[in-house]
Parts: structure tokens; C-alpha cells; sequence
């Protein structure tokens, strides 16, 4: 029992590391994501591609940035696979004490279910951006922070419209754009996240659901057996021992292997989806997307970043009037005036003013409805929000300038 333990929790801290690195580390500031991102591929790469060539590469390029379905087959498999397993071993063993007759036929519901809400969320189309149909999915303002007006696409030439991405994997721009969904081969955006939302909530009930019905047949199966009084005997060296959750647990695991493994792949996948599905009820009732709450990490660096280049030159950050900030000396303003750039440029050094909050969020129920029913599809969709800018708060117009500049070459990509 310790050793499972011990094994459990070292998986939960293995996983729980990566996934903390991968998703929610910043590769720029953080030295062990930037080598699980960035310098451990490049060099894994540049390995492979001295052996075998570019096609490495080609592969790569073919897995992450480009539309496939290797994740939609492995998903079938998964699925399928696992419906497969439990008719042939737990299906035999309904109804039992725990679970009744209805479990008889509820299971082939909850799977039709799954293969639906996965079909919807894989063809309903996110939509896309063109020429023709941008005007119908100009419902939202520019709010100035995460996103400026008048911008164009450089790849596809549509207007980049307020909460649309021009997604590198498609290449093409989507309304509300989300994220890239590589388990449905297609983007995530306007039309399509409430059927993204229900794949997750269908899949999250049918995990929750495979786990009790798979624990109440082998709950059963220790009832019928008496497994809680038995006297175990070892095969190889005939010793006996009194029962006990570690001699049950290898009992089950010896006689019932293919339950016990469909069992903890269900509680283990219901756990992260659960997870995974709470995040996203908690992005769509605060208005906001993937993508968006990205952005919005970025402008609040550049925002914090900006408060403390003003804090160290106005003397504030405790820089005193030569205060350092960027590794340059801070020139010193004569009493009255804004005080200078610390970058020696002369520039005036403006405070960065109070940040915004997000002109997307309207309240959790009308996050939802907007949800549940996007405005491209409603009638009065095109009465436009109009932002009620302070004009002492911030605005992160020229980071997203400079980093466009920044990224000129892969700006099409981005
Ligand atoms: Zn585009
Ligand atoms: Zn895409």
C-alpha cells in the first residue's frame, strides 16, 4: 500500500512539475521552461537532423504546425479502445448490487454522447475570417489594450477584428478566437466554443461516470468473493495473509487487471479534465478567452514593468533622484517637468496610468449567453459595445507595436 502510494504521488508531482513548465511557466523568465520549450527541442532537433536529415523536421513542423488528425484518431482509439475493454470484461457483471439495470443501457447512451458532442466540436466551423464575411463578426470594440483598431492581417488581409487571432497551425484568422485545438483538428472560436464547452462537460460526466460504474463492479465482485474476510494465500511461497487494502488491491490487480487499469485512467483523466473544464467555465464567465488571458498576462507585465521604470525615475522605487532602472543612469528632470526616459533617448517618461479593466466582461450570465449564443448569429450582434476609456488609464498600443516589430518575420505566423 505505501509502495502505490509512493508511486501515486511521485506521478502527481512528475506531472503536476511538467504541466506547471509547460503550461503555465513563462519560458522568458523561467530557466527550466525555457529548456523544456525551446532549448531542449532545438537541440534534440539539431541531433536528429544531423542523423536523419530534415525529416525530423518535416515531422515536427507536420505534428505542431499543421493541420492533422493524429490526435482525433488517438482520441477514437482511446475511446473506443476503453468502451471495448469494459464490454468485454466489466459489461458481463451488470446490473449488480451497486448498479441496477439502467447501467445496462445507460453506458451505450453516455459513449453516443461523447462520439456526438466530439463530432459537433470537430465540424462546426470557428469562424473564419474573410473579406467578405468580416462585417458580420464585427461585433466587439478595439478596448485598446489587447486589442487595437485598424489593424490589418498581414497573411490573410482581413481586418483584424477586436478578439480575433490569425491562428498559425490553420493560417487563417478566427472570430473569438480561443486556442488551437489539436484533439479536434480545428480552431477554437466564436461558433464553435459552446459545442468545445459541452465535449468538455460530456467527457468530464462520462469519465466521473466509467470511474463509480467500474468501482461498483469491483465493490460487487469483492462482495461476491468475500474478499473482505478471505485468507490470501501466496501462489509461489504458500504464505497467508489476512485481508487488507493491499492484498485486496493486488488480488483485483492480478484478476481484474483490465478493470483496475480502465479504472484509474478514468480517475486519473477525469481529474485533469475536470480541472481543465473548470478553467474555461471560469475564462467564458469572465468574458475573456485563452488567448485573451494570455495577452492580458503580457500587457500587465509591460504594465508593471512601466510602473516600476516610473517608480525608479520619479524617485519612488527607492532610485532616488539617479535612481537605476534597465541598467542606465536616470537623467534628472528639472522641478516641474515629467521626468526623462531612463534609456538616455531624452525621452519623457509618462506614469503608466491605472489598468484597465477588460470592456469584454459583462457580467458571468451574459458571458454565458454570449456563449451559448454568439453574436454573429444574433440579429442587434452588430450593436457595438462602445468603451468607456478613462483617459488616465493605460494603454498597451506600443507594446503591441513593438512586439509586431519585434516579430515582423513571424507576425504572420503569430
Ligand atoms: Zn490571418
Ligand atoms: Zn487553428
Amino acid at each position: 500500500m505505501v509502495g502505490i502510494l509512493t508511486v501515486l504521488a511521485f506521478n502527481t508531482v512528475v506531472v503536476g512539475s511538467v504541466g506547471y513548465l509547460l503550461f503555465c511557466a513563462d519560458p522568458q523568465t523561467n530557466r527550466l521552461a525555457r529548456a523544456l520549450l525551446h532549448t531542449g527541442p532545438n537541440k534534440l532537433l539539431g541531433a536528429a537532423t544531423a542523423v536523419f536529415g530534415d525529416r525530423p523536421e518535416r515531422l515536427y513542423n507536420f505534428c505542431c504546425f499543421t493541420p492533422n488528425p493524429l490526435l482525433q484518431i488517438f482520441y477514437l482509439v482511446l475511446v473506443n479502445g476503453g468502451f471495448l475493454m469494459f464490454m468485454v470484461h466489466g459489461y458481463p457483471l451488470l446490473p449488480n448490487e451497486y448498479m441496477g439495470p439502467v447501467h445496462l443501457v445507460l453506458p451505450f447512451l453516455v459513449m453516443a454522447a461523447c462520439i456526438l458532442t466530439f463530432t459537433l466540436a470537430c465540424t462546426v466551423e470557428p469562424g473564419h475570417l474573410t473579406v467578405q464575411n468580416a462585417a458580420a463578426y464585427d461585433n466587439y470594440p478595439a478596448d485598446g489594450v489587447i486589442f487595437l483598431p485598424g489593424k490589418v492581417c498581414p497573411t490573410c488581409k482581413v481586418p483584424k477584428l477586436a478578439r480575433s487571432k490569425h491562428c498559425r497551425v490553420c493560417n487563417r484568422c478566427v472570430s473569438r478566437f480561443d486556442h488551437h485545438c489539436g484533439w479536434l483538428n480545428q480552431c477554437v472560436g466564436e461558433r464553435n466554443y459552446r459545442f468545445f464547452l459541452l465535449f468538455l462537460v460530456t467527457h468530464v460526466a462520462m469519465l466521473w461516470y466509467a470511474a463509480a460504474l467500474l468501482g461498483g463492479i469491483l465493490l460487487s465482485v469483492a462482495n461476491a468473493k468475500r474478499l473482505w474476510s478471505a485468507t490470501f494465500v501466496h501462489p509461489a511461497t504458500g504464505a497467508r495473509a489476512p485481508p487488507g487494502a493491499a492484498v485486496i488491491a493486488q488480488w483485483f490487480a492480478f484478476h481484474h487487471a483490465q478493470l483496475c487499469a480502465l479504472l484509474l485512467l478514468a480517475g486519473a483523466m477525469g481529474a485533469v479534465l475536470s480541472g481543465f473544464t473548470a478553467y474555461h467555465a471560469w475564462l467564458a464567465a469572465r468574458g475573456t478567452t485563452t488567448n485573451e488571458a494570455a495577452k492580458w498576462g503580457d500587457a500587465r507585465a509591460y504594465h508593471r514593468r512601466l510602473a516600476r521604470a516610473y517608480a525608479t525615475a520619479t524617485g519612488d522605487g527607492g532610485g532616488g533622484e539617479q535612481g537605476r532602472s534597465g541598467g542606465g543612469r536616470c537623467d534628472v528632470p528639472a522641478a516641474g517637468d515629467p521626468p526623462l526616459d531612463s534609456d538616455g533617448d531624452g525621452a519623457l517618461l509618462e506614469a503608466p496610468g491605472r489598468m484597465p479593466a477588460n470592456i469584454y466582461n459583462n457580467g458571468p450570465w451574459a458571458n454565458l449567453l454570449e456563449v451559448l449564443l454568439p453574436r454573429c448569429y444574433r440579429r442587434q450582434g452588430r450593436r457595438r459595445m462602445v468603451p468607456a476609456r478613462d483617459p488616465f488609464e493605460f494603454s498597451a498600443a506600443s507594446y503591441w507595436e513593438e512586439a509586431a516589430e519585434d516579430d515582423a518575420p513571424q507576425e504572420q505566423l503569430s
